[in-house]
């Protein structure tokens, strides 16, 4: 049986690169999106055309109901699930603290936080050998900004991102001994879509200073990292934090 990996936020890039990237080492997979259907279906038959099966999903992964019934559809259709890539997170517009709002902080922290939790939840009911599973690795996005801490950009995000660090390490350790790996990677500035939400549309190109590297990240350089982790070349990897930066 060829892996299957669910990828949240897979209709564009991070998300995306990292499909193409598990489907052309054979994994089979689940192409979760909220909005851009036609981006997800465009994924899915890349997917398809490396030979590899490909359901789409659109579900909000912060909506419990949306989570629960994606896991129905992939036990359905496609299980049994041995991978998960909690991919899918958001920005918002670049602010100081004291320009934030209540109602930016609880969909930050439900996207990012609960969504991670959750799909990783319902992923550990299924690969747990406490469940009666057969294992297999989550592999959760951070962000360098948990490392400095995104001062006047979006202080929430890094904060959202330091909590998947610790929930990585903690889950790391919870389920070590039955059978599932459980990683992060934290990307530095990549160049995708998702500078455009935060208003910053140029920030990965004019970035570039900020950088030891002296260049923006792209998506495949961080798909490449989180092959890796839930490949079994990483087998006594667990708990671990890889930093995808360009030395930032
Ligand atoms: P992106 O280009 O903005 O893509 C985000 C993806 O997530 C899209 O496919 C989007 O789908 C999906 N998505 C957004 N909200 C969702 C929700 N509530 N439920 C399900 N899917 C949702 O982002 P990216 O740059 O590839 O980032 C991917 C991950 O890497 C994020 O967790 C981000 O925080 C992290 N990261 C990125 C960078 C960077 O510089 N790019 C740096 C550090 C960390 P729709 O378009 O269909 O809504």
């Amino acid at each position: 049986m060829a892996p299957l990996t669910l990828v949240t936020g897979a209709s564009r890039g991070i998300g995306a690169a990292c499909v193409l990237a598990l489907a052309r080492a054979g994994h089979d997979l689940v192409v979760n999106y909220s909005r851009d259907a036609a981006a997800a279906a465009s994924v899915a038959e890349q997917v398809r055309a490396l030979g590899r099966r490909a359901l789409v999903v659109q579900a909000d992964v912060a909506d419990e109901a949306a989570v629960l019934a994606m896991f129905a559809r992939i036990d359905a259709e496609l299980g049994p699930l041995t991978g998960l890539v909690n991919n899918a997170g958001i920005v918002a517009m670049k602010a100081r603290l004291d320009e934030m709002d209540v109602a930016r902080w609880q969909r930050m922290w439900a996207v990012n936080l609960t969504g991670s939790l959750l799909c990783a939840r319902e992923a550990v009911r299924r690969m747990s050998t406490r469940h009666g599973g057969n294992g297999g690795a989550i592999v959760n996005l951070s962000s360098a900004a948990a490392k400095l801490g995104a001062p006047a950009n979006y202080i929430d995000y890094a904060a959202s991102k330091g909590a998947i660090d610790t929930f990585t390490l903690g889950l790391a350790r919870e389920l070590a001994a039955e059978g599932v790996r459980v990683n992060a990677v934290r990307p530095g500035i990549i160049d995708t879509d998702i500078h455009a939400s935060g208003g910053d549309p140029d920030r990965a190109r004019q970035s570039a200073g900020l950088i030891p590297m002296g260049r923006a990240g792209s998506a495949d350089e961080v798909a490449a990292a989180i092959l890796w982790l839930l490949s079994d070349a990483s087998s006594y990897t667990t708990g671990s934090v890889v930093d995808v930066t360009g030395g930032r």
